[in-house]
Formats: structure tokens, C-alpha cells, sequence
């Protein structure tokens, strides 16, 4: 039997649907992945140029905690759920049941993968489900502790990895699977979304954008750039809810450049592309396609940086003046998404114009914004679409299971983490209960003489 043959088979036994089951699979993943730490994070560092700490912090902590929490509120997420009956129905009961899909895909890009093959598992098995790991073929050491970890801890008809480039991932979206959990980026988010309609498959799409950070002149600016450059750098920019691009109050642009470069000196040194602890670009393609977005700029434009270095693969930070919202400099750097160390500027004279500016783009994974202004705040969260995002801070919002993760419009469909990827991968069932007895005739024809007696309890 092929082995998603084998997986189906394995769902249809129902073993998974036993709550007790899921939370031994669940501890087991725990307890491999707390023993097998040292191996992520050396596969991490030979990927991305990792640091243990920032593997710790960023991928591997990370996913403990988020298996520490679904353990501990499983039990309660899973019960069925009483909900009130209308009148008409009555006597009835009615209860929501979360039911798994069944087999579930998951591909995960190369930024962090191990946390984005992962924490969707975690949801997987939390709900029930039967998975099928894709991570992504140019994180290959991660990709190859993945399949070792996951082939400890699981028989191949329960949780298997598989392996390889765009042909292998574009071939399992053709099966069909019960559920697509796709992270990556849109291009290929559309290619998913294609390949899963032929089965109608539920897909849920975690993909990227250009996420912008607002600044304005009432916050303390070396805290503000300080949490902005070390968003902007984790990963070394590499990663999906980075603040890409910022919009800044005119007022406070030179002073907050300042900032930004003491905040960056101060993390990584005058040197950083010699800095061991700096993480590096994921592959020569992209190195080169981030030294095009710098060098397709004028010398006027570069505010900072701008330096890159071929033997480790690394860039420092790098910003770029890109004039107004109003009167916008062009720049290669705002037409597409960044996903590295570089951080265009744009100024503004007033919070209202960096809404226009904002509402007319794509609706982005997430948004920053800083200020201690409650007026501000508010509108600014009314007015402008965007997955999920921070007052005062940038990227945080991810590392709370508390808060749902996920985007809108063309940053995704769909959200995780927590509670929220236990009801990604589950169904809610709504289930309507009878008794035998009493059958009361209201509903049953003829009808002609009960439509006063339905108007009024039926409306
Ligand atoms: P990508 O879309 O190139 O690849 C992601 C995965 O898709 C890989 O495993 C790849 O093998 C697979 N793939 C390639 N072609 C495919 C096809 N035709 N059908 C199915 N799968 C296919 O993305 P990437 O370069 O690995 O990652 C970077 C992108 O991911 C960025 O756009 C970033 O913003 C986004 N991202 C989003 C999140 C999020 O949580 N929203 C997190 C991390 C990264």
C-alpha cells in the first residue's frame, strides 16, 4: 500500500479521535524535541548561520512552549460545546463537536524550519489529524533532522516527512488531502490554492507581504528603533512579519536614523558580516537578489549600510531614503516584499496620510505602529487592514498562543497558534439532538392555519 494510502487507512481506524492518544503523541514530540535540541540548532546554524540563543528564542523555545500550552488546554479545547436552541426546535439540544479532517499536508519555507513545520503539527495532532511534513529543500540539514525526529517518534502511517524541491510539493498538493497547510510565499500560495480547488481541499495559506512600521514623534526613539532594528534583524530580515518597510513622522526621520544605526552598532557591532552571531542569507539567489535591491539605488539614497559580504553571505543592515508617501522616491525595495536587512523610509506629515498610503497597497501580514497616542492607536487599528500586528513593539504578536496568527486578503487566509490552530485543523460539527418524544406537530403539513402561530415564534 503507497503510504498515504496507508495514512488514510490509519485515520479511518479512528484511533486519533481518542483524546488520550493525542496528548501521549504530543508528549512524546516534547520529549524529542527538548532531547534533541542540540541537533536543531546545529542544523539550524548550518542553514541559516543561526545562533544557538536566536535557535532557542525563535524556532526551538518557541515550539516547547506552544506544545507545553495545547498539552495543558487540549482536554477543554476538544469537548464538545452546548449552544442554546431556538424555540421552534424545542425540545432539542444542540452541541458544536470539533471534528479532525483526517490526513493533512503541510509545507513549510526555509526562514525558520523547524518552528513552521512544527507548530502546524502541533495543531495537527491536537486536532486529530494524520500529517504529512513538506519542509523546505533549502534548509536541508533542518529538512534532515525533521525526518529523523519525526520517524522517532511516529510510525510513517501516522506523521511522515517527505523531502525535495517544487515538483515533489506541487505532486502531494495534487492528492487529495483532507486539509493544505501552506506557508511560503504568494506566488507559489496561488499555485496551492489551484492544486487544492481541483479536490476542494480546505486550505489554509500562511504567506508574506510587505509589512510596514508607522513612527511617530511622541515615542522615546531610541526604545522605538532599538525594538525595530532587533525585528528588523532577527534572521537577518528573513523573516515573514519583519517590519519591511517604515513610515515615519517628517519630523522625527533624521533624529530616528540616528536611533536605528546606534541600535544596530549596538547588536552586531561596526562589522556585522564578520559577526559570527549574525545570521546570514539562505542562499547565493537570494544573497544577489538583496545586493540588487541596494545597488539599484543611488549613493543619495543610502542612508546606512549597505554593505554585504560574499564569503559569509552576509548584509548589514542597510536604509534607504524613499522620499515621501506623497513623493515617493522609486525604489526596487518597495515594489516587492524584502525579506532581508534592508529598510526603505518613507516620511509623512500627518497620521491621516499614512493611512491613504496604507489602505491603497495589498492588506500586509502585519503592521507596527508607534505611539502612546490612544486616539492614534485606535484609528490606526480601525482604519487599515492587516493580519495581526503590535502597538510599540514589532513581532512579538507571533510568540503568544493567545493571539491568532495569520493574514487577510493577499498575505493569507486562515490563522494559527494556540487555540487557534487546534480549530484551523478541526471541523465544527453542529449537532441538533431530539428526543423520540414528545413529537409536536407545529412543522408538519398542511400548514395553512399555523401561520399566525409561526410568525410569532419563528422570526
Ligand atoms: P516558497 O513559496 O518558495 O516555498 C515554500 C514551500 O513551498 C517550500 O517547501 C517549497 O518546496 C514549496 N513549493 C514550491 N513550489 C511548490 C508548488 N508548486 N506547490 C506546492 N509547494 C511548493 O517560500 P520560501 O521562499 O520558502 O519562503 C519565503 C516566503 O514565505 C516569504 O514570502 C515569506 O513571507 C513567507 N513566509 C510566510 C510565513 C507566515 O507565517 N505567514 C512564515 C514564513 C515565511
Amino acid at each position: 500500500m503507497n503510504p498515504f494510502a496507508a495514512q488514510k487507512q490509519f485515520f479511518h481506524t479512528g484511533k486519533t479521535l481518542s483524546v488520550p492518544f493525542r496528548l501521549r503523541q504530543l508528549r512524546r514530540l516534547y520529549r524529542a524535541i527538548w532531547e534533541n535540541q542540540k541537533e536543531i540548532s546545529n542544523a539550524l546554524a548550518a542553514d541559516l548561520g543561526k545562533s544557538p540563543a536566536e535557535s532557542y528564542m525563535a524556532e526551538i523555545g518557541f515550539a516547547l512552549h506552544e506544545l507545553r500550552y495545547t498539552i495543558r488546554h487540549l482536554t477543554e479545547w476538544a469537548k464538545p460545546q452546548r449552544v442554546p436552541t431556538p424555540l421552534i426546535h424545542q425540545p432539542a439540544q444542540s452541541r458544536l463537536m470539533r471534528e479532525p479532517y483526517g490526513v493533512c499536508l503541510i509545507i513549510s519555507p526555509w526562514n525558520y524550519p523547524f518552528l513552521l513545520s512544527i507548530t502546524p503539527l502541533i495543531s495537527a495532532i491536537a486536532g486529530g489529524n494524520c500529517a504529512v511534513l513538506k519542509p523546505s529543500e533549502l534548509s536541508p540539514h533542518t529538512a534532515a533532522v525533521l525526518k529523523k525526529l519525526i520517524a522517532g517518534c511516529f510510525p510513517s502511517w501516522y506523521v511522515r516527512t517527505v523531502t525535495g524541491g517544487a515538483d515533489r510539493a506541487a505532486a502531494e498538493t495534487a492528492r487529495p488531502y483532507d486539509l493544505i497547510f501552506f506557508t511560503g510565499s504568494q506566488r507559489v500560495g496561488r499555485l496551492v490554492l489551484e492544486a487544492a480547488g481541483k479536490n476542494l481541499t480546505p486550505t489554509v495559506l500562511e504567506l508574506g507581504g510587505k509589512s510596514p512600521c508607522i513612527v511617530e514623534p511622541d515615542v522615546p526613539l531610541s526604545t522605538a528603533a532599538r525594538r525595530i532594528v532587533w525585528g528588523k534583524l532577527l534572521n537577518a530580515g528573513q523573516t515573514c512579519v519583519v517590519p519591511d518597510y517604515l513610515l515615519v513622522h517628517q519630523s522625527i526621520k533624521g533624529a530616528l536614523v540616528q536611533e536605528l544605526v546606534r541600535a544596530a552598532q549596538g547588536f552586531y557591532g561596526s562589522a556585522p558580516c564578520q559577526n559570527p552571531n549574525y545570521p546570514r542569507i539562505i542562499s547565493p539567489l537570494h544573497f544577489e537578489r538583496l545586493v540588487g535591491l541596494i545597488t539599484s539605488t543611488s549613493e543619495k539614497q543610502r542612508l546606512f549600510g549597505g554593505n554585504w559580504d560574499e564569503k559569509t553571505q552576509k548584509i548589514s543592515l542597510s536604509i534607504l531614503d524613499c522620499g515621501s508617501v506623497t513623493h515617493p522616491t522609486p525604489a526596487l525595495a518597495m515594489e516587492e516584499e524584502i525579506f532581508g536587512p534592508i529598510l526603505p523610509i518613507l516620511s509623512y506629515q500627518s497620521i491621516e496620510e499614512a493611512v491613504r498610503f496604507l489602505t491603497k497597497r495589498p492588506k500586509p501580514l502585519a503592521l507596527y505602529l508607534f505611539t502612546q497616542n490612544k486616539g492614534t492607536q485606535q484609528r490606526v487599528m480601525e482604519k487599515v487592514p492587516f493580519g495581526s500586528g503590535c502597538i510599540n513593539d514589532t513581532i512579538s504578536h507571533l510568540a503568544t498562543p493567545y493571539l491568532p496568527f495569520g493574514g487577510v486578503g493577499a498575505s493569507g487566509m486562515g490563522a494559527y497558534h494556540g487555540r487557534f490552530g487546534f480549530e484551523a485543523f478541526t471541523h465544527t460539527k453542529g449537532i441538533l439532538q431530539k428526543p423520540m418524544f414528545p413529537d409536536i406537530p407545529l412543522r408538519y403539513p398542511p400548514l395553512e392555519n399555523r401561520l399566525a402561530l409561526l410568525q410569532k415564534i419563528w422570526r
